[in-house]
């Protein structure tokens, strides 16, 4: 675990979030600020900063569990697609330097807003949206 850092926090149950899915190397919930509902993110549950830090199979895991969370997301938000994002580094756009990787519903004619800028989701919504996905999974 890495002091200071908001994932290890939620990993540890030290931080509240909204858990879509879990096992002994990954996690799954919804992002805080979602780009829209249904916005996930998976996660190795050991502190890596990036993929550059973590074990080829770890990232292999994380991406496994990707498609089936991505395939959850995608039927209960009626998405007309899915954007899996992953960022590495500041000048990528990552903000939290733990390993993850966005599931983002996307809708026809919507652009993808600046992450930085969005509002943030109250839990009762996202508690709704994770136990919808988590019943599809
Ligand atoms: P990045 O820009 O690093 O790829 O994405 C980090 C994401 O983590 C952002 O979309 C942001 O909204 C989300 N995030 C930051 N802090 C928290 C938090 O405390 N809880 C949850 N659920 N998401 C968070
Ligand atoms: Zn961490």
């Amino acid at each position: 675990m890495s002091k200071d850092c908001i994932f290890c926090k939620i990993v540890h149950n030290e931080a509240p979030s909204s858990v879509v899915y879990e096992d002994s190397d990954v996690m799954a919930f919804m992002d805080i600020r979602p780009v829209s509902e249904g916005h996930t993110l998976i996660i190795s549950k050991q502190h890596y900063e990036d993929i550059f830090a973590a074990p080829e199979d770890q990232v292999a895991i994380a991406f496994k569990i990707t498609k089936r969370i991505a395939t959850a997301v995608k039927k209960v938000t009626k998405a007309d697609g899915i954007s899996i994002v992953q960022q590495n580094g500041k000048a990528a756009g990552q903000d939290v330097f733990h390993l993850h990787i966005h599931v983002i519903p996307r809708f026809e004619a919507v652009k993808m807003p600046k992450f930085g800028e969005l509002e943030f989701a109250n839990r009762l919504t996202l508690e709704n949206v994770a136990a919808k996905i988590r019943a599809n999974l």
